[in-house]
């Protein structure tokens, strides 16, 4: 039979599924025999193991947290990922017992943010070896986007705005600093405006605006980048991210670099740092 014909499933139907239109099921490739390895299957050569304590948000002892390199479509996507190179069913009582403490402490951080109904946990690891955990906020109110699709949404919604990115991050990682650890993203500064009048940036949680030039900059983006730019680098989950230590804020930032600082042109015009002549 043709897969033209097959029927749709049901999930199209849904009105969480981002789609409309004439769509049919594509055709299933054959199995594999041996499936490749993934990015960083060893050690020596894992991103990962391999990125700095200051790509990241906030580190610990044996955890790191770390975000996307630029603003996402939803208020928030973090990945969790534990310092030893090692997937989710290699870890000790010790390790597996700390996932457990720090998915309820990332997942109530991130809930924790202005403009979040819902956190969603996952973990692929299709395409990286070194465990990651995703954690993507669902914005309030945004009923359509509960359940399956959000990772969808998140490169289907406009970005959000990046100093109210910076100041997320900066929230989560000193939430998390809390408990312990060290938070990396620091707040983002006043934004100098002109020589008489500045705003504070606030947490509020606002319908992003449309910007659509800006798209995409999310989780299948990178995917894409990171997938062109080293063919030797698979991607071979949905989600996965084919490089997990690739992505990160602050990808030329000193020691006191924060996230107001990260290496953008649209970050240098809110940092006071480069605007104080305005
Ligand atoms: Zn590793």
């Amino acid at each position: 039979m043709s897969e033209n014909t097959a029927p749709l499933p049901d999930f199209t139907r849904w009105p969480s599924f981002p789609f409309e239109g004439d769509m049919r099921v594509k055709k299933l490739a054959p199995p594999v025999e041996v499936e490749p390895p993934r990015s960083g299957e060893d050690a020596s050569d894992c991103v990962a193991c391999g990125t700095p304590d200051d790509a990241y948000i906030w580190v610990s002892e044996r955890w790191r947290v770390r975000s996307m390199d630029r603003p996402t479509g939803l208020p928030m996507v973090l990945i969790l990922e534990c310092r030893s190179h090692l997937d989710l069913g290699d870890l000790p009582n010790l390790l597996a017992a700390e996932l457990g403490v720090m998915t309820v402490r990332l997942e109530r951080a991130v809930r924790s943010l202005d403009g979040v109904a819902r956190v969603h946990v996952n973990r692929w690891g299709d395409g990286s070896a070194h465990l990651h955990m995703w954690f993507l906020a669902r914005p309030y109110g945004r009923l359509q986007l509960r359940g399956t699709f959000l990772t969808l949404w998140d490169d289907i919604l406009p970005v959000i705005p990046e100093h109210q990115w910076s100041e997320n991050l900066a929230h989560v990682a000193a939430w998390l600093a809390d408990f312990g650890g060290r938070a990396i993203a620091e707040p983002a500064h006043i934004q100098w405006e002109s020589p008489a009048t500045f705003t504070v940036p606030t947490f509020a949680t606002t319908t992003p605006e449309a910007d659509d030039s800006q798209r995409p900059k999310t989780l299948d983006d990178v995917q894409a980048a990171s997938a062109a730019a080293d063919s030797d680098v698979r991607v071979t989950g949905p989600h996965d991210i084919a490089e997990p230590g690739r992505p990160l804020n602050f990808p030329e930032s000193g020691p006191e670099a924060g996230p107001g600082s990260a290496a953008t042109t649209t970050a240098a015009a809110v940092d006071p740092a480069h605007n104080q002549s305005a």
